[in-house]
């Protein structure tokens, strides 16, 4: 009877691959997008108690699949209850599934400082807060009020920022599900906001490969230095693995040409990270969620 239900909202044997910016790997056995908070918290109980693992598949631009898929549930946030964004005075409230891209134009356009330097960044506000996302200019997690979030079993918390934790492209934000943030910004003149996102966006386009290149981030920056220099200094851009090479114009950055399997990109990292540990002695950790 259970069993009826679940699959009622799910699809089975899904391609992850196209929801990647890698476009890599295999299926899920069953994938899930729920309509709202209420069709989520059904979905996950009936998974939960039927001990199937569930995963959250945010913009898929920092996730590897491995060939083999998934043998569980996937969800993906992407109906529009997910995806709201609202304001009052200087706090915004958005949707775990929104477009990262959609809160820092709505942000700017209401004249609030605090994400305008997060333009570029492909994800969603789930998938940000998620690996507090950020740049040189700052992290996500900065400006963290509350969340909203669901448990494995479908029960749904409201957590404040004096009870989270966020460092370098890490968060304590490890429930099953973030529905909803609270960030706290800062007024401003939105005319000025709009030419400090144009200079941000200037700047990082310049700096990473664009779609439709299928491409990655390889490894996280070592406390006080970056992972680009690192690779360059040890001759690593341009090594590659199959159809999978450590970009020469962007370094640090995966790309995945026409035939790259997820365990290319797995061997590739592997030897990138050994020959920097050789001959620099500092160990890389990979950037790249991988399932
Ligand atoms: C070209 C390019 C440029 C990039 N530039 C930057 C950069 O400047 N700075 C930076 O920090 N990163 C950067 N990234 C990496 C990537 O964009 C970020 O990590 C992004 O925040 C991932 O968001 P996503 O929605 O795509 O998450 P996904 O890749 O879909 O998922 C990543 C992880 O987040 C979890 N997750 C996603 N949504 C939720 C949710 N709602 N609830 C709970 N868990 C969730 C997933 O389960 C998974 O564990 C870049 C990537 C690319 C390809």
């Amino acid at each position: 009877m259970a069993q009826n239900s679940f699959l009622s909202l799910v699809r089975e044997n899904v391609p992850l691959a196209p929801f990647t910016r890698l476009q890599i790997g295999g299926p899920a056995k069953y994938f899930a997008e729920p309509s709202d908070d209420t069709q989520l918290q059904e979905v996950v109980s009936l998974a939960y108690a039927d001990g199937i693992p569930i995963r959250i598949l945010g913009g898929g631009s920092n996730l590897l699949i491995r060939e083999s898929g998934f043998d569980g549930l996937v969800v993906q946030l992407n109906s529009p209850a997910f995806e709201r964004i609202s304001f009052e005075d200087h706090l915004v409230r958005c949707g775990g599934g929104t477009r990262l891209s959609h809160l820092v134009t709505a942000c700017v356009g209401h004249g609030l400082a605090g994400v305008e330097h997060l333009v570029g960044i492909p994800g969603t506000v789930g998938g940000a807060l998620h690996g507090n996302s950020g740049t040189d200019e700052g992290d996500i997690g900065q400006v963290v009020r509350s969340a909203r979030l669901m448990k494995r079993d479908g029960q749904v918390v409201q957590v404040q920022s004096q009870d989270l934790t966020f460092s370098h492209r890490r968060s304590s934000l490890d429930e099953l599900v973030i529905l909803e943030a609270s960030l706290a910004l800062k007024k401003d003149d939105a005319a000025r906001l709009t030419k400090r996102e144009q200079t941000f966006w200037i700047v990082k386009r310049s700096k990473q490969p664009n779609a439709p290149i299928r491409s990655a981030i390889a490894f996280v920056d070592p406390d006080g230095g970056t992972a680009s220099a690192l690779l360059h200094q040890c001759g690593a851009l341009g090594m590659y693995e199959g159809g999978v090479q450590l970009s020469m114009a962007y370094p640090n950055y995966l790309v995945a040409n026409e035939g790259a399997t997820s365990d290319q990109v797995l061997a590739l990292l592997e030897r990138a990270r050994d020959l920097v540990y050789d001959r620099q002695g500092v160990k890389l950790q990979t950037h790249l969620v991988v399932w």
